[in-house]
């Protein structure tokens, strides 16, 4: 084939993957909820966190399906990923993490979003949380990972959150925060439902 036909075949063909996703884009409907296990799945690069007693992944992982759960026992629509994530759209995306650090103890909760439009649903859970989790708080976005979590680019919600729920190489934070992963997973549950406007009963911490 000519050079020149070669170039317009490749054009036109990428004109017609352009026009199917833009279609395919347009079609697709918004799911409710994306719960995200942070890292999960994930065996190289940034795998997670991790302390001489646990795994970030394992502890992303059951809050991540708790919180599933409880969305889906409230009659909510939820699509629950890994670290790899596809093209979706969503009312409300939640990312879940814990954090380490260098300086054993001297990291916490804080919560990581793309822009102004999450800022508000940041607020009602940080609230929420600061209520129960009686350690360290950073500011939103602290690091370049919240400010830009890679799920940004590829989720299209109204509302991201990425939450950070307490450092897991600091044995006082886990102390508190092992026996009380479920109970924290069901506060994520009912700011999202509240979020989203349903009316659901609040968790006895
Ligand atoms: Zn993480």
């Amino acid at each position: 084939m000519h050079s020149k036909n070669k170039a317009g075949a490749f054009f036109a063909l990428l004109i017609i993957f352009l026009v199917a996703f833009i279609l395919y884009w347009g079609s697709t409907k918004p799911v409710s909820v994306i719960i995200q296990a942070g890292h999960e799945e994930r065996t190289s690069g940034n795998t997670g966190a991790t302390s001489s007693l646990y795994k970030e992944t394992e502890w992303n992982t059951f809050v991540a399906n708790e919180v599933t759960k409880q969305l889906r026992s409230w009659d909510i629509d939820v699509k629950r990923i890994p670290a790899k994530v596809p093209f979706l759209k969503a009312k409300i995306a939640v990312s879940i993490h814990f954090d380490s650090a260098k300086r054993v103890c001297h990291s916490g909760a804080s919560i990581g979003y793309p822009n102004k439009d999450s800022y508000g649903f940041a607020r009602q859970w940080e609230k929420l949380y600061k209520a129960y989790y009686p350690f360290r708080w950073h500011q939103d976005n602290f690091t370049e990972n919240l400010k830009h979590y890679y799920a940004y680019r590829k989720i299209d919600a109204e509302k991201f959150l990425v939450l950070e729920l307490g450092e897991i190489t600091c044995d006082e934070q886990t102390k508190w925060l092992k026996p009380r992963l479920k109970k924290i997973a069901h506060l994520i549950a009912y700011a999202i439902a509240t979020e989203l406007g349903k009316k659901v009963p609040k968790p006895v911490l």
